[in-house]
């Protein structure tokens, strides 16, 4: 059996082919199943038109993989799509860093997801409650009936909670069933729920059923990630590793008093986390619907990690819901999201939403560092630069040169790559046949 390893020492700098071989080599899965589950998108227009609906072609974005990563003494080659460049530079880097000081260490909650049940027109919501609450048997037994494939294989109802909401004129209950939803990310589940034990319960109620479904802040299966990273190998040119400590506790204690910037350091977050969601047929708007209610659980908006000194390391945490499937819904036939768990080698949802996080704190690493020392410009404009020049219309080999002109000028724009490009296919009247020649 391949012993799997996340550190290809060298990776970036070969061929789309030859990384496909290293990471068959490091994983165990065969190049062909790469190919097969990649090439052209893994996804035809006959296939996605039984996804949704009016399907007139398919979108591809880029698929990389996020090298370094260690998840509880688990080494893994963690699949990103994501169109934005160096997010999986930066989260492989950063997570070659935590590596040194011996990986993520991450505990996670049961899969317990939240169905919603409104009841609405109460007239006495404290004894609309105490009968709900008297029966709570029942009502758990009707949702497992409801669900009876899930409680087969280990999960189904556990738990019954009533609210109630609103001032005495406008009263409404709404009647929490919590349900382990194991591999699947629940949300079909949860509403199938919602719907089979609404009508008993406003019976019980003496009221009538409201909205059915499940709420997408699932505070009930939180992750938690643990890092914790040595100064010597975060320092750069310019600053030692305990100044680069200094001033990422810094840019952490500025996301915690301030909303304005914690939104954007958990944009950096979700950059990772996004992208690992994307790459395995996850739903990213309830993952995202659900962090940032999160964020905002203490009546403010909020950073969902925090980085502190602890003398010559830097540890960071990080805290947030994710319900995460790997069975189920649509997108997870996908043969490229079935890839990504195959090279992930993930089979469980926990052990997913577990390397997830972990590359969620990776990117934010990777980003209140250069923040915290470079300014995040200069790594993330070099990579953008080759966006830019194929955007002024560069091909082939002249992608990369344009790229490295318009770098080397500090002006990174689509009109001074146009200027570049000008100059160098005046000096190359042939520029067809060069990036014919180059591709
Ligand atoms: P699903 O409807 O496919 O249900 C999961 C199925 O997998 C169940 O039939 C279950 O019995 C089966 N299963 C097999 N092995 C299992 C295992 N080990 N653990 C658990 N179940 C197992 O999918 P779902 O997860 O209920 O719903 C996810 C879909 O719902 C996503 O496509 C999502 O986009 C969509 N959705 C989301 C929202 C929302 O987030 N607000 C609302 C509606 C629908």
């Amino acid at each position: 059996m391949t012993k799997r390893t996340s550190q290809l020492p060298g990776f970036y700098k070969v061929t789309v082919a030859e990384r496909r071989t290293l990471v068959s080599e490091a994983t165990g899965v065969e190049t062909l199943a790469i190919a097969r589950s990649l090439d052209g998108g893994g996804l035809d227009a006959e296939t996605a038109d039984k996804f949704v609906e009016n399907v007139i072609g398919t979108y591809g974005l880029p698929y990389g993989v996020t090298l370094n990563v260690r998840v509880n003494g688990h080494d893994h080659v963690v699949p990103m799509v994501v169109e934005e460049p160096s997010v999986v530079a930066a989260a492989s880097n950063a997570a070659k860093m935590v590596r040194a000081g011996g990986g993520f260490a991450v505990e996670i909650d049961e899969p317990i997801m939240i169905s919603q049940v409104q009841l609405t027109h109460v007239k006495d919501a404290a004894a609309a409650t105490r009968a709900i609450l008297a029966a709570k048997d029942e009502i758990l037994a009707m949702a497992d009936r409801a669900v009876s494939g899930l409680v087969a294989r280990g999960g189904g109802a556990r738990g019954l909670e009533v609210r109630t909401l609103g001032v005495r004129e406008d009263e409404m209950i709404v009647v929490h069933v919590l349900v382990d939803c194991r591999d699947a990310m629940g949300a079909n589940l949860i509403n199938t729920v919602a719907e089979a034990v609404a009508d008993r319960l406003a019976s019980l109620a003496n009221a009538k059923v409201g909205l059915r479904i499940l709420s997408n802040l699932c505070d009930k299966r939180c992750v938690r990630v643990r890092c914790r990273v040595p100064a010597d190998v975060l320092a750069t040119d310019a600053m030692d590793g305990r100044a680069v400590i200094d001033g990422i506790v810094n840019a952490s204690r500025f996301a915690e008093l301030d909303s304005y910037r914690a939104a954007t350091h958990n944009k950096g977050i979700m950059n990772g986390i996004d992208a690992v969601v994307i790459a395995t047929g996850n739903d990213w708007r309830a993952v995202e619907a659900g962090a940032h209610a999160y964020a905002a659980r203490n009546g403010r908006y909020e950073p969902l990690s925090i980085w502190r000194r602890d003398g010559d390391f830097l540890v960071g945490t990080l805290e947030l819901p994710l319900a995460l499937g790997t069975v189920g819904g649509t997108l997870r036939v996908h043969p490229s999201a079935r890839l990504s768990l195959a090279v992930m080698g993930v089979t469980e949802a926990s052990d997913l939403a577990a390397v997830a996080a972990a590359v969620g704190l990776a990117s934010n690493l990777a980003a209140v560092r250069a923040l915290a020392t470079d300014g995040i410009q200069r790594g993330h404009m070099a990579l953008h630069a080759r966006s830019v020049a194929l955007a002024a219309g560069a091909n082939g080999a002249e992608v990369e040169r344009i790229a490295a002109i318009i770098v080397e000028a500090r002006d990174i724009t689509v009109e001074a790559a146009r200027r570049a490009l000008d100059v160098v296919r005046a000096d190359r009247p042939s520029s067809g046949q060069l990036s014919a020649a180059s591709d």
